[in-house]
């Protein structure tokens, strides 16, 4: 194994879905949805592929097709304030997973630092110290204690956020609404960061691919349109969680040219094109849904009032079974404070959320995430007491 991905082995996805199979787990660990994507985008896909056309079924323009890109900035342009310039100012990938590679290596240095707000989709972190880049954390921690409490009681300390801004700082990667607590920053939160990354010139990764997904009135803001952020966001969206389509593994990231051509330079020479025939079925899907936003038809809303019955189902499940959910505010997960049940749990060095987690596998056939997997070594304590539940699966 090359020297630089020593210590990425390990994978909790790859871990407990393995784990899941073995023991014949209903799996609400991984996040997917167990039904079908709306009937138009499968539609538009089928008609591609049914499509003679050769353009359709060979590679793309290596930045996005054009098509695609010129959805994705109509549809962002409202919420940014701005057209972004498709053909410029627009990346299509393999997935979020591609956006966020492509971006982290086309802008890490060396001994730059990179600050992750924890806990973070996990991925984040080899991703950096791949690229040679230094992780720095800080937590979102909770403010209040309860049966049931809310993502939005998890806070960043102001000082201490601003604490870990320095002159090395070259990135913060943010995620709103944030898998896997489903805070959804607000406005006051995100002029927060806004602030040291003006102050101290850092770029700002914000991964939104949970974007459509909001609940209670939260609204979900793009830090992108934030005053003096355009110039230094790369804003990450994902189709596969847009049109509940995950295997399809498209999404793109949007931002100034001067960041995008950084990860163009990554992607044009690992990746190079994405699938036409998806890219195209998503852009259909994006031009059919940007008609119809604001509209009771649209998927894009209907999705969370879908989700919304589910989330609430699962928390009141979790209650009757002695557990403490911490209601998400966007997204579909959902944390839970499991220490009130009482197991013998081996006494091995590993965390002990993992363990509560290889239990529950083995003996109650559920499998679900360990959070601690969203922590810094140094942090890891303050996840250990939860588990995370995928609820888009729950009836
Ligand atoms: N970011 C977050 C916060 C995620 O939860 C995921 C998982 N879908 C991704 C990025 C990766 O998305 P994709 O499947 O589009 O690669
Ligand atoms: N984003 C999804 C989750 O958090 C899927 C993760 C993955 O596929 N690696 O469950």
């Amino acid at each position: 194994l090359a020297k630089k991905l020593v210590g990425t082995e390990k994978n909790i996805w790859v871990d407990i879905s393995k784990m899941a199979v073995a023991h014949n787990a209903t799996n609400l660990g991984q996040g997917f949805p167990d039904f079908m994507a709306p009937g138009h985008v499968v539609e538009s896909l089928k008609e591609v592929v049914a499509d003679q056309s050769p353009s359709l079924h060979q590679y793309a323009r290596s930045a996005g097709l054009p098509r695609l890109v010129q959805a994705i900035s109509k549809l962002y342009a409202p919420q940014l304030g701005r057209v972004p310039n498709p053909l410029t100012e627009i990346l299509v990938n393999v997935g979020a997973y591609g956006s966020l590679y492509c971006t982290i290596q086309g802008l890490i240095n060396p001994g730059d630092e990179v600050i992750i707000i924890e806990p973070f989709f996990d991925c984040y972190q080899p991703m950096v110290k791949v690229a040679g880049g230094v992780p720095v954390f800080v937590p979102l921690r909770p403010t209040k204690e309860g049966t049931v409490t809310s993502s939005a009681d998890w806070k960043l300390d102001p000082a201490e956020l601003a604490s870990k801004f320095n002159s090395k700082t070259k990135l913060i990667i943010f995620n709103t609404p944030n898998n896997p607590l489903g805070k959804v920053f607000n406005l006051e939160e995100m002029t927060e960061i806004a602030e040291l990354c003006k102050k101290h010139d850092v770029v700002c990764i914000s991964d939104e691919v949970y974007e459509w997904m909001t609940y209670d009135n939260n609204k979900h803001i793009k830090i992108a349109s934030l005053p003096g952020m355009w110039e230094r966001t790369v804003t990450v969206g994902s189709a596969g969680k847009t049109f509940s389509v995950t295997g399809w593994k498209l999404g793109w990231c949007v931002g100034p040219e001067a960041l995008i051509s950084c990860a163009q330079v990554v992607h044009q020479n690992c990746i190079y094109t994405s699938p036409t025939p998806l890219q195209e079925a998503v852009a259909r899907g994006l031009e059919l849904e940007i008609s119809r936003l604001g509209k009771p038809e649209s998927y894009l809303t209907s999705l969370a009032e879908e989700l919304l019955p589910k989330r609430d189902n699962l928390a009141k499940q979790l209650v009757d079974a002695g557990l403490k959910p911490v209601i998400p505010e966007g997204g579909y997960f959902m944390m839970a404070d499991y220490t009130n049940i009482e197991v013998d749990l081996p006494d091995t060095d590993e965390a002990k959320d993992l363990r509560f987690v290889q239990w529950l596998i083995e003996n109650k056939k559920l499998a679900v995430i360990p959070p601690s997997a969203f922590y810094s070594d140094e942090h890891k304590h303050l996840g250990e007491n939860f588990i995370r539940f995928c609820f888009i699966k729950v009836s």
